[in-house]
């Protein structure tokens, strides 16, 4: 028996269907690129934007004409799903299972097998890299921002506990992984019994190893002075951030439901600067949240001017419907949707090139994470994406390299022969 995974959104969603692999692998089934030739599919999806609920109809289409070549075909969907959109899913697919009942799937496959596992964090994945591992630390959101679905998808809160954590992570650098994301929709309110984050990354940056710890997501309001310092004495914490401000305006902070201020947050930037000198920044944004008067939007423009990201994700606002945002007023045309879009962009691109214009000449370290077109790319440990030629297969090797040529969103370098 054959089985295909699709997965849509964002690393939580990778590392859940790592789980459900894990899962099926035990009841033996086998892994297969080729849709084509698989018994079951199973669609981890994202709730976050309709364009994503909308991309799972398109899906049901296609599972249509299958079926009629593979009768025998079923399919899964499971991952971030809204309770309306259940009711309308559990009609183009066999199954709809909550992430957290994953577990189930022998008895939902009625293959009458019991896998021992309460909590569906606690299931060993099957990891999709070799190199680099997403390992969850919590899951579920107690934030109710009013744009997010996440609080009604994932529910409330749940920390792993530390102990089972630092077992996954030491069996994956046994293993030689290089890179570890600690990933949940708010990893700096993790806490189990004693352990905050703070805690938790020092937990993890005593394993022995040469690896690097990456983290997200944050949430300004509980990203703290203790988690700066222990990013700035951990070694093997990289010098990155992704800290989402959504928007530069106080009054839409507000509205937003988000629990700080511009000046909280560029007062943490700054903290983290003198600590983490040259750290690798990014935010998320959300354009044009409904409201956003022009002057709020001039607001969000000028955080850009003096924050200077190299990276933004900046996400054109979606209504969700259940969440409190979907019920405003929303006037702002199309066109100047774009404009405001094309704003930051513009803004965004010309500080990551003059941040990144810097970097000629100067040494970095590379993992190496794609081969394409002739090329292998990689991050460094700011989280800059870098482009080498390499004679050798260096896929998931740390390597050294020196930066030769700027880009807004990508560096080009040279392999420094003998790494
Ligand atoms: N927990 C993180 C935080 O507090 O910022 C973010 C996690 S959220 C799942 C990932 C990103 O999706 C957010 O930073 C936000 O920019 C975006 N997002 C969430 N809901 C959205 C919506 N309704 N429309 C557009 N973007 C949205
Ligand atoms: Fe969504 Fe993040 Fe807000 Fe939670 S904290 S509701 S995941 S944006």
């Amino acid at each position: 028996m054959k089985y295909h995974v699709i997965v849509y959104g964002c690393q939580m969603n990778i590392s859940d269907a790592e789980r459900v692999s894990a899962v099926l692998e035990r009841l033996k089934y086998k892994k297969t690129s080729n849709i084509n030739e698989a018994d079951l599919i199973v669609v981890t999806m994202c709730s976050v934007r309709q364009s994503a609920v909308d991309r799972i109809h398109g899906l049901v289409e296609k599972f249509k004409t299958l079926k009629k070549s593979n009768p025998k075909l079923k399919t899964i969907l499971t991952g971030c799903i809204l309770k309306k959109d259940k009711k309308i899913f559990v009609n183009g697919f066999d199954y709809v299972v909550d992430i957290k009942d994953i577990k189930k799937l022998p008895k939902i496959l009625e293959i009458k097998k019991i896998i021992n596992q309460n909590n569906y964090l606690g299931i060993a994945p099957k990891y999709s890299s070799k190199f680099s591992a997403n390992v969850p630390i919590m899951t579920g959101c107690n934030n109710f921002c009013a744009y997010c679905v996440v609080p009604y998808v994932r529910e409330r809160e749940v920390s792993r506990s530390a102990k089972e954590i630092i077992f996954e992570i030491k069996n994956l650098i046994k293993r030689d992984y290089k890179e570890i994301w600690l990933l949940g929709q708010n990893v700096n309110s993790y806490k189990n019994k004693n352990t905050d984050f703070p805690e938790l990354l020092k937990m993890v940056n005593n394993i022995p190893g040469n690896f690097w710890i990456r983290f997200t997501s944050s949430h300004p309001k509980d990203f703290n002075k203790k988690t700066i310092d222990e990013m700035a004495i951990g070694e093997k914490i990289t010098p990155y951030l992704n800290l989402p401000i959504q928007s530069g305006d106080d009054k839409v902070l507000k509205s937003m439901n988000r629990h700080y201020t511009v000046e909280n947050y560029k007062n943490k930037i700054k903290d983290l600067r003198k600590k983490i000198p040259g750290i690798g920044l990014s935010t998320d944004i959300i354009v044009v949240f409904p409201g956003e008067t022009k002057k709020q939007f001039g607001n969000t423009a000028k955080l850009f001017r003096d924050v200077k990201y190299d990276m933004a994700y900046i996400n054109k606002y979606s209504p969700r419907s259940g969440t409190p945002a979907a019920k405003l007023k929303n006037d702002v045309s199309d066109v100047e949707k774009k404009r405001r879009e094309k704003v930051l962009t513009e803004i965004l691109k010309q500080t990551a090139l003059e941040k990144n214009k810097k970097l000629i000449g100067k040494k970095t370290i590379v993992l190496i994470n794609e081969n394409r077109d002739d090329n292998y790319f990689g991050k460094n440990e700011h989280y800059k994406t870098i482009k080498v030629k390499s004679d050798k297969n260096i896929l998931g090797q740390l390597i050294k390299v020196k930066i030769t040529e700027a880009r807004p969103f990508i560096l080009v370098g040279e392999v420094i022969n003998g790494k």
